[in-house]
């Protein structure tokens, strides 16, 4: 199954350009055979996927029994965790 992308710019400052820092499968949950690219921007240094997979992917990409391998003992992990619930509830309800 080919999964739709979109190439976007960094969340963090806006920037286009990137480098390639790795690229591989999904290793963990095997959603598709389609490789993917983590990469860094040249800008802030903030790490994502690009291109990432599209909103209609979403359900493909996180299925039902997706977690994120998270302690709760920082600030930052609980409120990526909140993110996450957020995020699952908006695709569930869609
Ligand atoms: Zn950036």
């Amino acid at each position: 199954m080919k999964i739709g992308t979109e190439h976007v710019e960094c969340a963090i400052c806006g920037c286009f350009d990137y480098k390639v820092i790795g690229q591989g499968p999904d290793y963990e949950f095997d959603t598709s055979r389609d490789v993917w690219q983590s990469v860094e921007c040249t800008g802030c240094g903030h790490l994502f996927l690009n291109p990432r997979p599209t909103i209609d992917n979403a359900k493909t990409i996180y299925p039902s029994d997706y977690y994120p391998p998270l302690d709760f003992s920082s600030g930052y992990r609980r409120k990526y965790w909140q993110s996450e619930l957020y995020w699952r509830n908006r695709v569930t309800q869609a």
